[in-house]
C-alpha cells in the first residue's frame, strides 16, 4: 500500500511486475526502478465569476531524473488523482526511453470538472496550478504538456505566468504551445498523426489495401480527431466515433474534417446528426480494421478483448487495455496487431521534444521536417519493438515496455546509488 493505490497505479505495478520478471530484475532493484522520485500535491483556491472562493487539488509526480528532466503532460479532469497521475508518469517514463529521449517521465493534473467552470476560471486554475509549481519545475527540470483538459491555450497560459516570475519569456518551460508563442509547426498533429503512421505500417505489412479499410475512433479531442483525419487522407472509411456525449456510426464513412469544425464550434460531436447516432458502449467491438482508442484508460478489459473485431488495435490513450486484457490479447495476437501505447502515441512527446530543442536553440523548423523525423523516430522504434517480440516470444506491450525498462535500469546502474 502507497499514497499512489488505486486500480490505475496498480495497472502500472502489474506491468512493471511482468516486464521485471522476463528481463530478471532483481527484487531489490524494483522499487527503485518503479516508485516515482518525487510527488507534489498542491490547493489551487481561485475566485470564482459571483465572487466566491473554490480550491481545487492539483498534482505532479516526476518519476526519475536519471536521463535529464522529466517530460509529461497535464490533465484536467474529474477522475484525476495523485494514483493516476503517477501510473500516466511511469508509462512516460518507459516511453521516453523506448524512444530514445532525455528525458524521464512526469505527469500531472487537476481534479477539475470543466463544465462546471468558465474560460476565466479556467485562465485562473491554470495560471494558479503552475505558480504553485513553480519551485518544483524548469526548463531543465520537468517540462510540462497537454494531456487530456488541457490545450494550446492553457500551456500559453502556463508558460506566460512561469515567464512573469522569471522576469523574462521562458518558452522552454512547456511544450504544445501556440506557434504564436513559440510552439512548433506540427505538435497539435504530431500524436494522432503518429498514431495514423504506424496504423498504415501495419495495414501494409498485413497486406490491407488502405483504401476502403475502415477505423473506429474512442474519444474525438486532440488525439483522436488528427488521428482520424489522418487515416481518412490515407484512404480509410472512419465509420464511427465516440465522445462523452455520445457516438456517431456511419458504415459510408463520416466526413472528419466537417466533425472536425463541428467539434471545435460546440466542444464535442453532440448535435452532428440525428440518423447517425449510435450506442458508445458497442464502439469499441465493431468490425473494423483498426480500432483507436483514444479517450481514457482502462476501457478494454478482458471482455471487450475476447470481442474486439478489429485488425490493428493502435493504442492512442494511455493505459487503454487491463492487465487481464492483455491475457486475451496475447492468445489473440495472430488475429489482434497490437500497437501499445507507449509506441502509439509517442509521436506527441517526440515533438514536443523538438519543441524544447527548438526552443532552446531558437532556431525553428519546418513542418515537413517536424513529421519526417516523428516518423523516423517512430519506426526505429516499431522496428526494434517488432524485433523484440519475436526474438523472445513475448507480446508487443512487453517487448516495448521491457526495451524502455532496460534503457532506464542501465542508466540508473551506471551512475550508481548516490551518496
Ligand atoms: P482531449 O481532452 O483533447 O480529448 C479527450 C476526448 O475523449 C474527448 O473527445 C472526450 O469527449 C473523450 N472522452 C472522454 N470521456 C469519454 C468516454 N467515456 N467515452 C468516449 N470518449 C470520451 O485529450 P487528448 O489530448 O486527445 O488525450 C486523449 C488520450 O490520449 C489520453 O489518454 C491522453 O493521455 C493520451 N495522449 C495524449 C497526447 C497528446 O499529445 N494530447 C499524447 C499522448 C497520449
Amino acid at each position: 500500500m502507497t499514497v499512489y493505490s488505486g486500480p490505475v497505479f496498480e495497472m502500472a505495478v502489474n506491468q512493471f511486475g511482468v516486464i521485471a520478471n522476463h528481463l530478471s530484475i532483481p527484487m531489490d532493484e524494483r522499487d527503485r526502478l518503479l516508485l516515482p522520485k518525487r510527488a507534489v500535491i498542491i490547493s489551487c483556491p481561485i475566485h470564482r465569476d459571483d465572487g466566491s472562493i473554490t480550491v481545487f487539488e492539483g498534482y505532479r509526480v516526476q518519476h526519475h531524473l536519471t536521463l535529464g528532466p522529466t517530460k509529461g503532460g497535464t490533465r484536467f479532469a474529474p477522475s484525476v488523482d495523485i494514483g493516476e497521475v503517477a501510473a500516466l508518469a511511469i508509462w512516460m517514463s518507459w516511453k521516453c526511453a523506448l524512444v530514445g529521449l532525455p528525458y524521464g517521465g512526469a505527469k500531472g493534473g487537476v481534479r477539475v470538472d470543466l463544465s462546471t467552470i468558465s474560460k476565466r476560471e479556467l485562465e485562473s486554475l491554470s495560471r494558479r496550478y503552475m505558480q504553485e509549481m513553480i519551485p518544483f519545475v524548469g526548463p531543465h527540470t520537468d517540462v510540462m504538456a497537454p494531456d487530456m483538459g488541457t490545450n494550446e491555450q492553457v500551456m500559453a497560459w502556463f508558460m506566460d505566468t512561469y515567464s512573469m516570475y522569471q522576469g523574462r519569456t521562458v518558452t522552454e518551460i512547456v511544450t504544445g504551445k501556440p506557434v504564436a508563442s513559440g510552439g512548433t509547426l506540427g505538435r497539435r498533429e504530431a500524436t494522432g498523426r503518429g498514431v495514423a503512421h504506424l496504423a498504415k505500417r501495419v495495414l501494409n505489412e498485413l497486406s490491407i489495401s488502405l483504401n476502403g479499410a475502415t477505423a473506429v475512433i474512442q474519444g474525438f479531442g486532440n488525439v483522436g480527431s488528427y488521428a482520424a483525419l489522418e487515416l481518412q487522407q490515407f484512404g480509410l472509411k472512419v465509420i464511427a466515433v465516440s465522445d462523452h456525449t455520445g457516438a456517431l456510426h456511419d458504415p459510408a464513412g463520416l466526413d472528419i474534417p466537417a466533425l472536425m469544425r463541428h467539434a471545435g464550434k460546440h466542444g464535442s460531436i453532440a448535435g452532428f446528426s440525428s440518423q447517425l447516432q449510435f450506442d458508445p458502449a458497442d464502439i469499441l467491438t465493431l468490425p473494423c480494421d483498426v480500432l483507436v482508442p483514444a479517450a481514457m484508460e482502462r476501457v478494454i478489459d478482458a471482455k471487450v478483448a475476447e470481442n474486439l473485431k478489429c485488425r490493428v488495435l493502435a493504442e492512442g490513450a494511455n493505459g487503454p487495455t487491463t492487465p487481464d486484457a492483455d491475457l486475451v490479447l496475447e492468445k489473440r495476437q495472430d488475429e489482434v496487431f497490437l500497437i501499445p501505447d507507449v509506441l502509439c502515441n509517442a509521436g506527441g512527446v517526440i515533438v514536443s521534444y523538438f519543441e524544447w530543442v527548438q526552443d532552446l536553440q531558437q532556431l525553428f523548423w519546418e513542418e515537413e521536417e517536424v513529421t519526417r523525423r516523428e516518423y523516423q523516430i517512430l519506426d526505429r522504434a516499431f522496428d526494434t519493438m517488432v524485433a523484440r517480440a519475436r526474438a523472445d516470444n513475448i507480446p508487443h506491450r512487453t517487448a516495448a515496455m521491457a526495451i524502455g525498462v532496460e534503457k532506464v535500469r542501465a542508466a540508473k546502474n551506471t551512475r550508481g546509488l548516490f551518496p
